[in-house]
This record gives structure tokens, sequence and C-alpha cells, in this order.
């Protein structure tokens, strides 16, 4: 199945504005996303916010068996949650560590989740592990299943990074970490949308999402997908009267399925513009989507190599959508505002968003452009003459 780029890219509004290469911080949604999330919010206003959601109740159930069938999961194993972060700490703060449990992660995990790990094991004395990277900067896996023992409680990756065009091997790693009988947690917040996903054939048993990226869904939006058999053994850090019933004066029970990380007040147009979003992603299918980002971000790469001064800096095996390189003499900031003023919509990964691996690199911060499928290879050679004009007149 080839994708209708022409319609895809009308069916834009943003497009018309801005040269937009900035998915991996907050895609363009497309006309229906925005028309799903307004409608609600109309609603909302017209007749009243809790009747709004009784008449929406059908989207707002359909929200759970269409993310299920993005990721191979089944609807029960899904929880909206308000972002990619939050739905990570919900399964990550579950797990109850005790002192020398050790926590398996890589170089490039992302700021958020480590300072968490730093949190958990400052109070419970678990303890952090990097495994190292492959020759690709990749995780080495041969690293990784040496570094497992009995203590390993847990391998927590990022399968995307948010500072480059790296893919980690998800599969592999959680085909070591069921082998070691660990908890395996994936943050999939840039991979959903981006490539097809299988958290069966992955093996994880929890995978954190946001909407804004990928998906080019609302800002404001994510889910949590908690394995069925997991979720079982796991009771949210977190209960409210939607995650648990108060059934006696003295007990409650807790929500059976992966609603019970969820809580009773969320952004409900929200839930209904992703919905949209990730209809729309299962309509044009993952496969065909990844086949085009690959090929949008290939090319920009190849563009982007024969300009001087300028060093690309992704990293990986396999390279997706997020395409980063150091421009040598200029201040990347600088150079993000410059673009800015031409409507070109770029940006700098720093340090802050993942220190072990831009500072192992001796990289202070990178230039990122990441491409969905609204872009084009005009697009690309606009944004590649822009930069250079900026290099020559510097
Ligand atoms: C953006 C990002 C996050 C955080 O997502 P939020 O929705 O902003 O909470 C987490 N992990 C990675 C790898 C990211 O790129």
């Amino acid at each position: 199945m080839t994708l209708d780029l022409a319609r895809l890219r009308a069916e834009t509004p943003g497009c018309a504005n801005v040269l937009h290469l900035n998915a991996a911080g907050s895609a363009l949604p497309s006309q229906r996303t925005l028309d799903a999330t307004l409608g609600h919010l109309r609603l909302e206003a017209e007749i009243g916010g809790y009747e709004a959601a009784d008449r929406a109740h059908a989207d707002l159930e359909g929200f759970y068996p269409s993310v299920a069938k993005l990721i191979g999961a089944a609807a029960d194993e899904i929880g909206f949650v308000e972002n990619a972060t939050r739905a990570w700490d919900l399964a990550f703060y579950s797990l109850d560590f005790e002192p020398g449990d050790r926590i398996l992660t890589c170089v490039s995990e992302y700021s958020s989740n480590y300072i968490s790990y730093l949190q958990v094991a400052k109070k419970t004395g678990a303890e952090i592990v990097v495994v190292p990277d492959d020759s690709f900067g990749q995780i080495d896996l041969v690293a990784l299943q040496r570094a497992i023992d009995r203590r390993t409680k847990l391998i927590s990756i990022s399968h995307v990074p948010t500072q480059g065009g790296l893919v980690q091997p998800a599969e592999a790693v959680g085909k070591i970490a069921n082998d070691a009988g660990a908890l395996y947690l994936l943050d999939a917040c840039q991979s959903v949308g981006q490539l097809p996903i299988d958290v069966r054939a992955i093996g994880c048993d929890f995978l954190s999402v946001t909407g804004r990226k990928y998906l080019r869904g609302p800002r404001g939006t994510g889910f949590l997908y908690a394995k069925r058999t997991t979720t079982a053994h796991i009771e949210p850090i977190f209960l409210d009267n939607h995650a648990a019933q108060w059934t006696d004066d003295r007990a409650y029970t807790v929500c059976a399925d992966a609603r019970r990380f969820e809580n009773w007040e969320r952004y409900f147009a929200g839930v209904v513009g992703l919905k949209a979003a990730v209809d729309q992603a299962n309509e044009l299918g993952m496969p065909a989507i990844w086949d085009r980002l690959r090929e949008l971000a290939d090319a920009l790469r190849a563009r982007l190599s024969t300009v001087k001064r300028v060093k690309l800096t992704d990293l990986g095996k396999v390279k997706g959508a997020i395409v980063t390189f150091a421009v040598d003499g200029l201040d990347h900031n600088a150079l993000k505002a410059r673009l800015r003023e031409r409507a070109i919509n770029v940006t700098v990964s720093t340090q802050f968003s993942s220190r072990l691996d831009l500072r192992g690199r001796g990289l202070r911060d990178v230039m990122r452009a990441s491409v969905h499928v609204y872009n084009t290879e005009a697009e690309l050679d606009r944004f590649v003459a822009a930069l250079d004009a900026e290099l020559t007149h510097r």
C-alpha cells in the first residue's frame, strides 16, 4: 500500500503556513484530528461537559480498541494518560524496588526517565546499570546479556531517543528480558506513529506513548500499554475512584484492567482527537508510513551530507525519521531562530534531554529536523537551501 502524499499534505492545514520539520517535538495534526478535537470542545460548550461525554461515548470507548490495534495489544491493556512521561511514571513508580535491585538502561536514555531512576535509587537503594553501546551506537546486546543477573528487576530503555535517528533493537532486548524473567519497560514516545509496533513481538510489560509527536494527536494526550498478566500483579502508585472502587468502609477493589492507571478527570476532547489520529494511522498503515518516513529522512541526510560545515550525528544500525546534525562554528539556537524567521521549524536537542549520550559524544547540542508524511522532497530542498544561505552569510 502506498500513501496519497498530495492528499495527506492537502489535509494538513499547517502545511500552508510552515515548513515543519519538528514532528519529534509536536507534529502537525490532520484536519480530521483537528475537527474531532474542536468538535468535542464545542459540544462541551454547547450542551455541558458531562452531557457531551455521554453523547461521545462511542468515540471515547472506541479509543481503546483503536490504540490496541495500532500496537498489537488488547483493548483492556490500554490506559489514557495525559503525556508519555506520566504514563511511564505510572508504570515505573508502581514497581517495588528493594536495596540491590538493578535497573538496566541504555546510554541514549531520556532525561526524565533517568532522573526517576536516580530518585528511586536514592530512596530504595536500587542500582542503575547503564549498558554500553555497540559500534553502531545502539545498546550492546552482548553486554546487556552479560549484565543480567538475579538482581535485575527491570530493563528500561527508550525505543527511539529524542536526540537522533537511532532505533533501538527493542525486540532483541525483549527476548533477553523475557528469558531473564526481568520486567521490561519501553519508552516508545518517538516510535509509536513512526514505525510499526507489535507489543507481543517486542515482549514488553509496559509501553509509554505521547499523542502529539509521531501520532499527530493533540497536545496533552498520551497512553500507557500495560500487559494484562503483568498488570494483575501491580497495584498502581495512585488510585482514585476511577482506578478503584470503594467497596466497603474499609476496603477497595482495584480496577481489573489497564484503566487502573488512569485518572477520572481527563482531556476528553483530547481522547476523541487522539482516537482520530490513531484511526488515521491505522487506515494509512504503519508499514507504509514507516517506508515513507525513512525515504524522506534518508533523502534529508543525503542532502545535508553535501553541505559544508554540516556533520550528521545520527547513530544506529536502523535510522528513522529524526535527523540530527551539528554545524561547525555556528550557534545552533541562533540558527534555529533564523530559520524560524523563514517559517522553517526545526529544533535543538541538548544535554538537558539526554546527558549521557550527547555529553559522551562531546556534543553540547545538535540541530534536529524530524520529518513526517506531510513533508515533501521539495521542502527538503528548500530547507537545505535556506541552511546553505544562512551558512554563507555568517
Ligand atoms: C518527548 C519524549 C518524552 C516525553 O514525552 P511527554 O509527552 O512530553 O511527556 C519521553 N521520552 C522520549 C524519548 C521523548 O522523546
